[in-house]
C-alpha cells in the first residue's frame, strides 16, 4: 500500500493529471509531474514540475526517481518511456494495458476474445483490400487510424463506394495501421467507468449517457436515460473488462446502446475520462479519488450518486461567455477551469457539474444559460 504522504508522479500535465492531483493533495500526497510545457494545469497544483519531452528518457528518468508511485493521464504514452518508469520506480498500471489500448485492432481483437461485443471490423493495407473490407461489412461503414485518432480525428465515414480512393488516400498519408468498422446505428452513446485496485477488488461508477457535438463531448447525464436492465448490462460490461484485463487504476468504457438495444463497446481508455468528470460532486468518490486509492492500494471508495447531474464542457469559444454570466449559474453548479492561458476554440477549457434534483431540471438551467446553444464558430 502506497500511504497517504508519499509521492505520486503524474505523466502529463494536463487537466486529467491536475485534478488527480487536486483529489490526491486532499488526502495528504504530494504530487510531481512532466510535462513539456511549463505551467502546465497540473504543474500548477503539483510539488513539482519537470518540464521535458514525453520522448526524453532522462527526463523520465528523473521523474520515476522523484516519486513512489507513478501513473499517467494520457495513453500515447512511448514504448522505451514506459519501460524506463518500470524499471526506475513502481508502475502499478503496468505497459500492458497501454500497449492494448494505444492501438484500435489490439484492443478490439482482445475485447472479442473476451466475448465482449464489439463493431465487426477488418484491418486493412491497400484501397483493394478496403474495397473487399466494405464488400463485407456493408455502407456505411467508419475507417479509422488504429493509432492516434481522438475526437473523430483520423476517421472516414464511408457512405459510398466512390469515396473509397479519396478516404484510402487520405488516412493511409498518416503513416498508421487502418481498420474499417461497420457503421453502428445508435440511439445513445453510454460510458461507464471501472476502477480495479492492486488488491483486485473492482467497482463501476453509475453509466453515463454522452452527447458529443463535432465528435467532442459536449454534455454527460446521469442517470443516463436508459432502462434499468441496460445500465445494469453496461455497468456488468466495465466490471468484467477490468477484471478481464487485470487493469490497475481506471478504465473508461466507451459503447454504442445500439438501435436493436444491444451494447456495443466502442473503445478503452486506461485512465480518468472526461466522461466521468461528473463523479466529482455528484458521486461519493469522484472518478480521480477512486483512481489514486485504486493504485495506492486503499480500499475503493463508495460510487453511489448524491445528486442527479449534467456535467457540460467548457470549450475556448465557450470561457468569455461562462465568465461574463458567471453571476447567473444556480448555485448548485460547479465550476472547474483547468487553468489553461490559451482559450483556443474547440479546446477544453474546464466543465461544470450541473446538480439538481432531475436531469431534465439540469439541463433547462443549462438551456437557460444561453452560453452553449448560442456559440456560433466559423472555423
Ligand atoms: P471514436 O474515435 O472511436 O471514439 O469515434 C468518435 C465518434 O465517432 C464516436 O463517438 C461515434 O459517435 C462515432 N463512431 C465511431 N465508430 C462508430 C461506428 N462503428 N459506428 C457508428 N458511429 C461511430
Amino acid at each position: 500500500m502506497i500511504k497517504p504522504g508519499s509521492t505520486i508522479g503524474v505523466l502529463g500535465g494536463g487537466q486529467l493529471g491536475r485534478m488527480m492531483a487536486l483529489a490526491g493533495r486532499n488526502m495528504g500526497y504530494r504530487f510531481v509531474t512532466l510535462d513539456p510545457t511549463p505551467d502546465s494545469p497540473c504543474g500548477q497544483v503539483a510539488d513539482r514540475q519537470i518540464i521535458a519531452a514525453f520522448s526524453d528518457l532522462q527526463g523520465a528518468s528523473e521523474f520515476a526517481r522523484s516519486c513512489d508511485v507513478v501513473t499517467y493521464e494520457f495513453e500515447n504514452v512511448d514504448a522505451q518511456v514506459a519501460a524506463e518508469l518500470e524499471t526506475t520506480s513502481f508502475v502499478p498500471q503496468g505497459s500492458e494495458l497501454l500497449k492494448i489500448t494505444q492501438n484500435r485492432i489490439r484492443e478490439k481483437t482482445t475485447l472479442h476474445s473476451f466475448g465482449i461485443p464489439v463493431a465487426p471490423f477488418e484491418v486493412i493495407t491497400s484501397e483493394q483490400e478496403l474495397q473487399e473490407a466494405v464488400g463485407k461489412l456493408g455502407l456505411p461503414c467508419v475507417m479509422k487510424t488504429a493509432t492516434g485518432g481522438y475526437d473523430g480525428k483520423g476517421q472516414w465515414v464511408i457512405r459510398f463506394m466512390d469515396q473509397i480512393p479519396a478516404a484510402f488516400a487520405d488516412l493511409n498519408r498518416t503513416g498508421a495501421e487502418l481498420i474499417v468498422e461497420q457503421f453502428i446505428s445508435f440511439q445513445k452513446e453510454l460510458s461507464v467507468i471501472a476502477a480495479r485496485s492492486t488488491t483486485g477488488e473492482v467497482k463501476a461508477f453509475p453509466v453515463a449517457e454522452n452527447i458529443h457535438i463535432d465528435n467532442i463531448l459536449h454534455q454527460t447525464i446521469v442517470p443516463a436515460r436508459v432502462s434499468q436492465d441496460q445500465a445494469q448490462k453496461a455497468e456488468e460490461i466495465a466490471l468484467r473488462i477490468a477484471s478481464s484485463l487485470n487493469v490497475v487504476g481506471l478504465i473508461a468504457v466507451e459503447m454504442f446502446l445500439a438501435d436493436d438495444g444491444q451494447i456495443i463497446v466502442n473503445e478503452l481508455a486506461p485512465r480518468p475520462h472526461n466522461s466521468g468528470h461528473f463523479t466529482m460532486e455528484a458521486c461519493v468518490t469522484s472518478q480521480f479519488e477512486q483512481h489514486i486509492r485504486a493504485i495506492c492500494g486503499l480500499p475503493l471508495g463508495e460510487v453511489q450518486m448524491l445528486s442527479p447531474v449534467v456535467m457540460v464542457n467548457i470549450l475556448g469559444e465557450h470561457v468569455e461567455p461562462v465568465l461574463e454570466r458567471i453571476q447567473h449559474l444556480p448555485t448548485t453548479a460547479k465550476l472547474h477551469l483547468y487553468g489553461k492561458k490559451d482559450s483556443k476554440i474547440k479546446r477544453k477549457m474546464g466543465h461544470i457539474n450541473f446538480l439538481a434534483p432531475t436531469v431534465e431540471e439540469a439541463l433547462q438551467q443549462i438551456d437557460e444559460l444561453d452560453i452553449w446553444n448560442k456559440t456560433e464558430v466559423t472555423l
